[in-house]
């Protein structure tokens, strides 16, 4: 019997054993294939042989339908980098597979309903849910059977008259196997005619030419109608057939500048970190390197410099940021320099355009990709560089399954490929430099800024003595105050950072102490004053603010906490001339409105960016002078171990956006903790201070990087069903001499999110995949608790 792997873009399933049935060729590995599975029929990619199994009885194993690709889809190494995704991260072979397609390229089955003859012989019998399915199939068109299925019991009625002759199922197939655009082409195919008219005489004129031919839209809208053009074809003068064309890249990324690049001269750091660099990807063999480098000195022009020699070399690069829309800039100077070459993957393209794309690498038109995570499985052939730009980033991460972390993903599809990977950062994860002091990274450090710019001088404001002089409701201090004023006078910018949006965090009843919570989540709501609405930021789920409390009824309800929109309304407040505008989620909803904000202000348009975290990315902003930094130990209070790490990254990198130009930054850092060692070490922009407190706090808590760790969610509807679901899978884990920890089960920080109580337990140890096996295990002797639980591998956060 011939049998295929096929791998299925189903949540937590292994790859499939089907038969390829006589007829069919053995799929290549890598190829879509069609298959069945349970009532549906879905693609697939082939993944080989099986290995052997005997397990499966060989009447249960099912045939394959067809086979879409001839070629490998999916090319080799990127095949491999998904499996390995999967195992890593303990996911469903298709899922991690899903990650690496493009869009449309998934062809799948949708369930159609028909009445038959007898259907509607029977129909006036009928009574009930069969009398409403059949009176809703009586007009002879087909129905969607999700469509039909609106509530229960209607599947199996469906099945019924299925089986009773009185309807007909069929599963038509939705989506095809090519998702190219095609145009209409006219082409002159005699030379020696005689047109009759204007229209005709002009038509053949611009076809003359044009030898490869013209679309028929272009024709029609330049006033050559399709009438004009049949009268053509109908005297066999011109022919017009259907052309592949491609979503033009470059017209879609208009709404990102090309930026030329300035020539600079390296600095004596940049240069020794360059040719170090260059050596190790001229080697031709996998070396990881950790690019640790001050914010603003110069990391983005030795990445140009890299990729063009790798290019030239013959090799592909791959270049990840964090989100193109935050740092426009880096993605417009790869577009400035590498032209056609580069393919830029960001939000703002449609699936079309990310489709044609995908094709554009895979065909080899295209050596250098920069996008966000997913763009690791980008299908550039022979990888000889792939750098990751703010690699300490959270947004590498992907919070849902797979929840694979792109840089590492980066590092492994490097190691498969023989490549050079540049992990670069001014504030490094706990990981990777960890990993630089055990020598499993090399690193190079740039300690200084360009041109001998000095790093911002920073000045801590103790909120605690503020409070003491000025009252408990003061937002910004006197001192940030006189700076924000002394800008303005001199025609400076200013960046005003809080990590917190909304206008006020808590509504409060002074009567009887009750606090506005989401009826979804245990986390209070938010109040947004423009939209006059409290609001989960969690479920999204909304409320106009109460006048009354929802508990005792009283009047009494106080506004306490404040986010970005107060800080914006008191900045406003005092400096009514400024042009201000704030940068968060609430404001940059729409696609593309962050790129005109950042750019607006980028031109001067602006005096103050107030905004959450979003404003603290790579930003090269020579005009800011001064950052301010509300509330710094916004996040110290979460019950997250990574809350210092991620706090010292946000003040460092935000700090790191004043004095880039000419002249000279300053940040106003205020505080309740002005001791704490996060904020201590980022005022003084000192990382291995930094790094030497915090891998202590680790070393003596357990905690990643120094041991790994995983995560596991269980949900249920009810809090004690959590509780006793994860209880469960945990005594599964404990067999008395594991080579690991189990810490838990416990609720989660938090504890109910949307609607669904969670328990979370941890496991810890030095051994990562004896851990993942048998969680995996354990969780596959219960699939129905499987299905609820999240397996966090190397978790980014822990609530
Ligand atoms: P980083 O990413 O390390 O924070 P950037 O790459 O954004 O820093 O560089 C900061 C600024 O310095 C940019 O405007 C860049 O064009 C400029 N720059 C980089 N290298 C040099 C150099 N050798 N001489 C002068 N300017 C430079
Ligand atoms: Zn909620």
């Amino acid at each position: 019997m011939r049998l295929v792997s096929v791998a299925v873009p189903v949540p937590a399933i292994d790859a499939l054993t089907y038969r390829v049935p006589d007829g069919l060729v053995i799929p290549v590995t890598g190829a879509r294939v069609l298959v069945p599975l349970g009532t549906r029929v879905l693609t697939g990619v082939a993944l080989g042989t099986p290995k052997v199994n005997s397990e499966t009885p060989s009447e249960q194993v099912k045939d394959l339908i067809d086979i879409l690709d001839e070629q490998p889809f999916l090319p080799a190494d990127v095949l491999r980098l998904v499996q390995w995704v999967s195992n890593y991260y303990a996911c469903g072979a298709g899922e991690a597979l899903a990650s690496a397609m493009p869009p449309r390229a998934w062809i799948e089955s949708e369930r159609h309903a028909r009445i038959t003859d007898l259907g509607r012989e029977r129909q006036a019998d009928e009574t009930g849910v069969r009398a409403e399915v059949l009176a809703k199939l009586s007009n002879d068109k087909p129905a969607r059977v999700d469509t039909l299925a609106t509530r229960k019991g209607v599947f199996s009625t469906l099945t019924a008259l299925e089986r009773e002759g009185l309807i007909e199922i069929t599963r038509p197939l939705k989506g095809t196997a090519s998702a190219f655009r095609t145009v209409r082409v006219a082409t002159l195919t005699l030379s020696e005619i005689a047109p009759r008219g204007a229209r005709q005489v002009e038509a053949v004129e611009r076809l003359r030419g044009a030898p490869l031919g013209i679309d028929t839209a272009a024709l029609a809208s330049g006033g050559i109608s399709a009438a004009t053009l049949k009268r053509l074809v109908d005297v066999g003068a011109v022919a017009i057939h259907r052309r592949t064309v491609e979503r033009d890249p470059f017209e879609q990324q208009a709404t990102l500048p090309v930026v030329a690049r300035k020539p600079v001269t390296l600095t004596d750091e940049q240069t020794n970190a360059f040719q170090q660099l260059r050596a190790w990807s001229e080697a031709g063999t996998f070396h990881c390197v950790l690019l640790h480098g001050v914010t603003g000195s110069g990391k983005t022009e030795l990445y140009l410099r890299l990729a063009d020699a790798v290019r030239r070399s013959g090799r592909g690069v791959l270049l990840l940021v964090p989100e193109i829309a935050l740092t426009p800039a880096v993605a417009a100077l790869f577009r400035g320099a590498f032209g056609e070459r580069v393919a830029i993957q960001h939000s703002g393209l449609s699936d079309g355009e990310r489709h044609d794309q995908w094709h554009r690498i895979r065909r080899g038109e295209v050596d250098v990709v920069v996008g966000t995570r997913s763009a690791v499985f980008a299908p550039v052939t022979n990888v000889g560089l792939v750098i990751v730009d703010e690699e300490h980033d959270g947004s590498y991460k992907q919070e849902e399954t797979p929840r694979y972390h792109g840089r590492d993903v980066a590092v492994v599809r490097g190691q498969q490929a023989g490549a050079l990977v540049v992990l670069g950062s001014a504030t490094p994860s706990m990981e990777s430099f960890h990993n630089a002091q055990k020598g499993r990274y090399r690193l190079v450090s740039i300690q200084r800024r360009v041109l001998d710019r000095p790093m911002a001088a920073v000045r801590i404001v103790d909120m605690r003595e503020e409070y003491a002089a000025n009252g408990p409701d003061v937002i910004l201090s006197a001192a940030l105050v006189s700076a924000l004023g002394d800008r303005a006078a001199k025609k400076e910018q200013s960046i005003v950072l809080l990590n917190r949006r909304g206008f006020a965090t808590v509504v409060f009843c002074r009567q009887c102490a009750h606090t506005l919570e989401c009826p979804n989540c245990s986390v209070s709501l938010t109040v947004h004053k423009a939209i006059r609405r409290a609001r989960c930021h969690y479920c999204n789920h909304s409320m106009t603010v109460p006048t009354r409390c929802a508990n005792c009824a009283g009047p009494y309800l106080e506004q306490l906490g404040f986010g970005t929109e107060r800080v914006e309304a008191e900045i406003r407040g005092l400096f009514p001339e400024a042009r201000i505008a704030r940068v968060d989620r609430d404001t940059v909803r729409r696609r593309g409105a962050i790129t005109g904000l950042l750019s607006r202000f980028a031109d001067g348009g602006l005096d103050i960016l107030v905004g959450t975290q979003m404003i603290a990315k790579g930003h090269d902003f020579p005009r800011v002078t001064l950052v301010g930094v509300i509330s710094a130990d916004v996040g110290l209070g979460m019950a997250d171990f990574r809350a210092g790490e991620r706090t010292f990254q946000l003040l460092t990198q935000v700090a790191g956006r004043a004095g880039r130009g000419d002249l000279l930054g300053e940040a106003i850092v205020q505080t309740l903790y002005p001791t704490h060692y996060s904020i201590r070490h980022a005022c003084r922009q000192d990382y291995a201070g930094f790094f030497a407190d915090e891998i202590d706090f680790r070393q003596r808590m357990k905690y990643p990087p120094v041991i790994a760790m995983i995560n596991a969610v269980v949900k249920a509807r009810t809090r004690e069903g959590a509780m006793a679901d994860a209880t469960d899978i945990v005594r599964a884990l404990r067999w008395g001499s594991e080579p690991y920890r189990v810490l838990g089960p416990a609720p989660a920080p938090l504890s109910r999110l949307k609607g669904e109580h969670r328990a979370q337990f941890f496991i810890k140890g030095s051994h990562r995949a004896s851990m993942r096996k048998a969680l995996v295990a354990a969780l596959e002797a219960r699939p129905e608790i499987r299905r609820r639980t999240i397996v966090d591998v190397d978790p980014m956060s822990v609530l």
